[in-house]
């Protein structure tokens, strides 16, 4: 029985003008997990805020807060078995020079201030995110026909 575990990832202002949005989608769609909500959004500061909102206190809050403002984001929830812990697998390290090769930050970045990605770090705040990001009906559930090739009964 194929878990509904949720995360939330977002391909941050400079993995879109990188062009990374497909590769990143790639990763995901590859491993077997299933897209159910995806936009590219300028969500503003206050929103922003919000969703750092544990990191108000630290010295590198502001750039964060300005980098994650600085273009558009492409917000996705993707959905499968340990879907929170396997998203920040695929990640890799916050940072990148940290981060192992095959990990989205290990293949394409190199500092943390423009690591390429979020993902949540628990179930708890996916559940959060997922709600601060996408509005009731815009996380869409469906049945992939891969299911049964991706997962045991
Ligand atoms: N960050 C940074 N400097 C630091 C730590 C974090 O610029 O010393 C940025 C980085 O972009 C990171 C984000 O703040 O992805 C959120 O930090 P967190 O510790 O939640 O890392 P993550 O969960 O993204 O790996
Ligand atoms: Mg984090």
């Amino acid at each position: 029985m194929p878990s509904t575990e949720q995360t939330f990832i977002a391909i941050k202002p400079d993995g879109v003008q990188r062009g990374l949005i497909a590769p990143i989608i790639a990763r995901f769609e590859n491993r077997g997990f299933k897209l159910t909500a995806i936009k590219l959004v300028t969500p503003g500061k206050a929103h922003l805020e919000k969703h750092y909102e544990d990191l108000k206190d630290k010295k590198f809050f502001p750039d964060l807060v300005e980098y994650m403002n600085s273009g558009p984001i492409c917000a996705m929830v993707w959905e499968g078995m340990d879907a929170v812990k396997t998203g920040r697998t695929i990640l890799g390290a916050t940072n990148p020079l940290a981060s192992a090769p095959g990990t989205i930050r290990g293949d394409y970045a190199l500092v943390m201030g423009r690591n390429i990605c979020h993902g949540s770090d628990s179930v708890e705040n996916a559940q959060k995110e997922i709600a601060l990001w996408f509005k009731e009906g815009e996380v869409v559930s469906w049945k992939s026909a891969q299911e049964s090739w991706i997962y045991e009964n």
